[in-house]
């Protein structure tokens, strides 16, 4: 079968199993949103625009603000959300993307990276149980093992290398302040480290998935994006919600659809994950 028809077949597969474990643990289902004015403003990523009935929108590049603000009303969510990125031309970005966007109400970073696990688990082995002939990779075995970003500087150098160095799954833990977004919670204990993950696979296909817990705050959020330098009336629904005090702690991840169905069938490029796109 051509590549991209078996990939077609296994994003199916993947989303098939992602939406049964979390309706089976009542999550609630969120449609996607592509024009926007609020949007994640992701540090090497320019938002694309556009202008309809002379309205300007950013298309979205993720919903993290979204899933915030629907913290208030539901406890657990997903959105299967198509993001547009500006970022970087190579094997493992797309410009046009779905990640499958996740939030959970009142979680700690390590109950997510724990359900984040089970997750996983749960779509590869089932998806190894329906295409054998397809799926070569091996189920992993938790707890994923974790380091820290300053580890794996020291003894890998970047995050492809660790990637490339690596068996089995890994978490990357304790991102810099500097290094990632102004939402990711700091941690009160560490000032300048985050409390967020990301997911690498091995064998050199790097990162899955990106999450952390969140800033909730008025007031520690309008700090976080001042030290970014960035201005506040970007972000100014978001900001109305936390001022009311409408932003609830939590946490939770995006995991790249197309980036697990390339690490699953073991291809070299993740355009051969997408029919349509070239
Ligand atoms: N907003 C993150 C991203 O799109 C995912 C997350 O932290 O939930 O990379
Ligand atoms: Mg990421």
């Amino acid at each position: 079968m051509d590549e991209k028809l078996k990939s077609t077949l296994i994003c199916s597969g993947v989303l098939k199993e992602a939406r049964d474990f979390l309706l089976e643990r009542g999550f609630v289902e969120i449609l996607p949103l592509i024009l926007t004015r609020l949007s994640d403003p992701l540090l090497e990523t320019k938002y694309a625009k556009t202008k309809i009935y002379d309205k300007e929108y950013f298309l979205t590049t993720s919903m993290i603000f979204q899933k915030q603000i629907l913290m208030n009303y539901f406890e657990k969510i997903f959105i299967v959300s198509p993001n547009i990125r500006i970022e970087k031309e190579s094997p493992h970005h797309l410009v046009e993307f779905v990640q499958l966007d996740v939030e959970m109400r009142n979680v700690t970073k390590e109950k997510v990276m724990e359900f984040i696990e089970d997750l996983v688990i749960y779509i590869i082995r089932n998806l190894k149980e329906k295409y054998p002939q397809l799926i070569k990779v091996p189920v992993p075995e938790k707890p994923f093992k974790r380091i820290s970003v300053k580890e794996m500087k020291e003894k890998y150098g970047n995050m492809l290398n660790l990637s490339q160095s690596i068996k089995e799954p890994y978490f990357l833990v304790d991102f810099l302040e500097e290094e990632r977004e102004f939402y990711d919670r700091e941690d009160p204990q560490r000032y300048g480290i985050l409390l967020d993950y990301d997911l690498i696979y091995p064998f050199g296909f790097g990162e899955g998935l990106s999450g952390g817990e969140r800033e909730y705050e008025y007031e520690r959020i309008v700090d976080r994006i001042k030290r970014k330098g960035l201005p506040l009336s970007l972000f100014k629904e978001y900001l109305e919600y936390a001022k009311e005090r409408k932003l609830k702690p939590s946490a939770g991840f995006g995991l790249g659809i197309e980036r697990m169905v390339k690490y699953l069938l073991g291809l070299d490029h993740i355009r051969k994950t997408r029919i349509f796109v070239y």
